[in-house]
């Protein structure tokens, strides 16, 4: 796939969005051809050097970039030559799709596991144990607690969940 053609896709962008920030997304959504040092694409982008850096460092750290270094023979100074390695967003988008289903099932099936109870005064949460514990009254200022339904957080979850299995394909779980 084009660079370019990734690019359009607003969940690519968001990605690297998250990974940037709004600083180095200019850097992150410009990918040369071929090889550019820093100092180019700062004059390029009109980007402070140190921008440039830092965004080209996460995106290297990231496995979206890779660099490889020139020494200038009569200066000694170093020059880095940076490639953008876009080829492998679609593959590690995946990957982080299935790390965040991992999370939500996870926590999904903690809340679906336990009874949560509510000071609304300090709004802290407590699970059933540790309410008990407290005698249902909370540590911080000593209001009762309340029973606290969890049903439109777990509800709101499993779409997402639902929705995340649908986009990777994964096939629903039977639930015991
Ligand atoms: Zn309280």
């Amino acid at each position: 796939m084009a660079f370019e053609e990734l690019l359009e896709d607003p969940v690519i962008q968001k990605y690297l969005h998250e990974l940037v920030g709004p600083k180095g997304m200019p850097v992150a959504a410009a990918p040369p051809d071929g090889e550019v040092t820093d100092e180019e694409l700062a004059e390029e982008l009109g980007l402070e050097l140190n921008d440039v850096r830092r965004a080209l460092f996460i995106l290297y750290e990231n496995d979206l970039a890779s660099y490889r270094r020139l020494r200038d023979e009569d200066s000694g100074w170093l020059t880095y030559l940076w490639t953008f390695e876009y080829d492998k967003i679609p593959e590690q988008l995946e990957e982080e799709m299935y790390r965040l289903l991992d999370a939500l099932e996870d926590r999904e099936q903690y809340e679906h596991d336990n009874e949560f109870y509510l000071c609304e005064v300090c709004g802290i949460r407590f699970e059933f144990d540790e309410a008990m514990d407290f005698g249902f009254e909370c540590p911080e200022c000593g209001s009762p607690v309340d029973a606290m339904e969890n049903t439109a957080l777990v509800q709101a979850m499993e779409e997402r969940i639902d929705a995340l299995r649908d986009e990777l394909n994964v096939e629903q779980e039977t639930e015991a």
